[in-house]
């Protein structure tokens, strides 16, 4: 168990998506977990939680600015007792030759000073596994991957050891899968040897989850490693396995009732979404939003507001904007595209604050563009990450919300089943 207040891992994230990827990842392997939306301020007052997963938007950005923002994450991460630190990257290795994987791993390991980094970006369960240092997206390598017509990072090079080196300015070796599977002394034993030799970073092999468990082992014996998701699981399981999370208080925290009155806004115009919006008239009030109405100005926000308002003490309400593809399709030829989309997420997002200023606590959100909107008005800067709703979908708990106690779902449009309002807010107490 580790001492009240300190971290057990730290995480920075290369972007917003990757970052609620592995901050659920953690959450299932038992670590209490917060996401935070971006460097955290000081003075952020957090639950007692093993790990918090910062969320950067730097995968591509220049490096010299990628390098700024994870220097700082790294600096509050440490602040917070965290003595591992993960550089959370995309399970395929995103980047260019400019970076900005390779300039971050050389200053975290500077500001570290750790001698030899572990990097592998395999994550078996969604098809990343690494063999002899070449990436695999299922059953092609990367460079025959349709991320080879990546429009900002296109990947030519399937083989992780070249590809990093030409990022870094340290030399970078291979820990082969033979070594990996000779376990965790075996490991330690090929890492003194390369460090001894020179090296500052080397890409791991991993085929099977079993493989990350042994690099997440040994990956605890160092300051900081990189890789995406399928890594978080491993040092997950191996602090789990050595007990140095604190899984014993985490029902107590993220189980206590919030209350008060729940909402649902849907701007996902999805089928999946669609459908659950359906299936939600025949358990709450809806109100269908006028887009063209929503796009022309503030009122039919300030319409659904006092709609909302006379029923929100009888229970939860739902508000969409969703409309067929032939209805978006029209809004956008009358309106143009981005400017339909971005002023209906606003929106919403006049809609989400109206609702939390009148008192609700427990919102519910269906779209992902239409989410961010939500959660940059709100003014949320972290989450806890909570149970799970439906795959990949948590109750989250806000942190540190000028609004207080606050849960929120939030969902990309096509998760979730026929039920998820519901579903959503029988975890939502
Ligand atoms: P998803 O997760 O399904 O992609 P998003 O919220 O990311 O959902 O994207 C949906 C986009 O569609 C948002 O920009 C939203 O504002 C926009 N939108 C919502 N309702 C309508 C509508 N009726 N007509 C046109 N665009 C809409």
């Amino acid at each position: 168990m580790t001492p009240a207040g300190k971290l057990s891992l730290g995480c920075i994230a290369d972007d917003y998506t990757g970052a609620s990827d592995l901050a659920n990842t953690l959450t299932r392997c038992g670590l209490r977990t917060v996401q935070t939306i971006g460097v955290p301020a000081d003075d952020l007052d957090l639950p007692d939680v093993d790990a918090v997963v910062v969320s950067l938007k730097s995968r591509s950005i220049d490096a010299g600015l990628a390098v700024s923002r994870s220097r700082s994450a790294e600096k509050w991460l440490r602040g917070r007792g965290a003595r591992h630190v993960l550089f959370k990257i995309c399970s395929t290795f995103d980047s260019t030759d400019a970076g900005n994987i390779g300039p971050v791993m050389d200053a975290l390991r500077a500001d570290s000073g750790e001698t030899i980094v572990l990097v592998t970006p395999a994550f078996p369960e969604t098809g990343r596994t690494v063999y002899q240092g070449n990436l695999f997206v299922g059953s092609v390598p990367l460079n025959e991957s349709p991320l080879k017509d990546h429009p900002l990072n296109p990947m030519h090079d399937s083989n992780l050891v070249r590809v990093l080196a030409r990022q870094s300015r340290t030399t970078v070796g291979l820990v082969a899968l033979a070594d990996i599977a000779g376990g965790a002394d075996a490991v330690r034993a090929r890492l003194a040897d390369l460090s001894g030799k020179g090296f500052g970073a080397v890409i791991a092999d991993a085929v099977f989850e079993r493989d990350l468990e042994t690099i997440g082992a040994v990956a605890l014996d160092h300051r900081v490693s990189v890789g995406a998701s399928g890594l978080g699981l491993g040092l997950a399981r191996a602090l789990v396995a050595s007990r140095l999370v604190k899984s014993d208080t985490s029902d107590a925290i993220s189980d206590s009732p919030v209350g008060g009155p729940a909402a649902c806004l849907a701007g996902s115009c999805s089928q999946a979404t669609l459908q659950q919006i359906a299936n939600a008239e025949a358990v709450m009030p809806v109100l269908h939003l006028d887009p063209d109405q929503a796009v022309a100005g503030k009122g039919e926000a300030r319409r659904a507001l006092a709609w909302a308002r006379e029923r929100l003490k009888d229970g939860p309400v739902l508000i969409a904007s969703s409309s067929t593809p032939d209805e978006v399709a029209a809004l956008q030829a009358r309106q143009g595209r981005d400017a339909a989309g971005h002023a209906i997420e606003q929106a919403m997002a006049d809609i989400a604050e109206g609702l939390v200023q009148s008192g609700v606590r427990r919102l519910v959100v269906a779209g992902g563009e239409t989410s961010g909107a939500v959660v940059d008005r709100l003014q949320i800067p972290g989450f806890l990450v909570g149970a799970e709703i439906a795959a990949g979908v948590p109750v989250l708990r806000a942190v540190g919300a000028s609004a207080g106690e606050m849960l929120l779902a939030l969902k990309s449009g096509n998760f979730g089943g026929p039920k998820f309002f519901s579903d959503a807010l029988k975890l939502m107490r």
